[in-house]
């Protein structure tokens, strides 16, 4: 693990000196949060379980705070940044370390198979290590997974409120189509919660530390994904309604007798609401929707 002098970027004094020295001012439309607070850092580093051997992906390394403890504990740390303001800063924190490529892009629209294949050949896994802008946390997570790329685990810092949808179990209102879409490809757990107070300038909602780690195969198995999440998000597109009302969308209301008796077939009652049912009672609803030709 590699060590400088000094005091850490994320102490609040050091991040403060950096901010005023290169005359930064924040852009609130960027999500730019930064973190100051070092037993958040120790907390994300032990999750993301990196070492010399293993790659991180950064997603908006901000003034580097997460960078800089990424680059002593991994081999090689590539960092994607939309704000070019943001890297002559970097240029100067990270110079200390060689093993840090920051990239100016948007990951929403960054080629994330040929980064891969340009920086990580070779290492024995990569993990995503990052403190999300918040405005873009879905889109982001969900490009992540739907890729498919060989990520081991996904350790990063979002809202409280979507780390608790994204873990949540059926029966509770938090659970919905964004929880069925991360248990699909990855186990997920709750690392720490994090006050406002943690960030420069504090945010205001309350943020956890959510950690994804991806399973060697999907929890269910289903013949076609694109056709599963349909039946996912028409099943919970009125969340007050029944399954049955809900699905009825999907294979047309005049054959809403049969789509009530299918489910009854299938064990799952059509008055249950979407936010009662498993992966696997989606998978079993999906495949007998498909076998009865009730939707394509
Ligand atoms: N990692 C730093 C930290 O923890 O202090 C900064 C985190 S801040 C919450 C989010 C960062 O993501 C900002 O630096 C922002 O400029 C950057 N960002 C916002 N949208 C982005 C995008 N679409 N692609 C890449 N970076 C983005």
């Amino acid at each position: 693990m590699r060590k400088t002098e000094g005091p850490a970027i994320a102490a609040a004094g050091r991040t403060k000196d950096i901010i005023r020295r290169h005359g930064f001012t924040f852009k609130k439309s960027l999500g730019q949060n930064f973190l100051i607070d070092g037993n958040i850092l120790d907390k994300i580093i032990a999750a993301a379980g990196l070492d010399e051997s293993r790659g991180a992906l950064e997603i908006g390394p901000g003034i580097g705070a997460l960078t800089e403890r990424l680059a002593q504990a991994a081999g090689t740390v590539v960092a994607l940044e939309i704000d070019n303001r943001l890297l002559p800063i970097l240029e100067d924190v990270l110079s200390p370390y060689d093993n840090v490529n920051v990239i100016h892009a948007d990951v929403l629209k960054a080629d994330l198979k040929r980064l891969w294949d340009e920086h990580f050949a070779g290492t024995a896994g990569v993990s995503v290590v990052a403190n999300l802008p918040y405005y873009v946390t879905t889109p982001i997570v969900m490009k992540l997974l739907e890729e498919r790329l060989p990520i081991e685990r996904i350790v990063v810092m979002v809202q409280k409120e979507v780390a608790e949808r994204m873990a949540a179990k059926p029966g509770g209102k938090e659970y919905g189509s964004l929880s069925i879409a991360v248990q699909y490809y990855c186990e997920p757990d709750l690392v720490a919660i994090v006050p406002s107070g943690s960030f420069i300038p504090a945010p205001n909602v309350d943020s956890a530390v959510i950690r994804l780690t991806k399973r060697p195969q999907p929890a269910v198995t289903v013949p076609d994904e694109d056709r599963f999440f349909r039946v996912v998000h028409a099943a919970f597109a009125q969340r007050r309604k029944t399954i049955a009302n809900n699905l009825s969308a999907l294979s047309g209301k005049e054959r809403k007798a049969e789509l009530t008796a299918l489910l009854a077939g299938c064990g799952i009652q059509p008055e249950r609401r979407a936010e009662t049912l498993s992966l696997d009672e989606f998978a079993r609803i999906d495949g007998e929707l498909a076998k009865a030709g009730m939707i394509d």
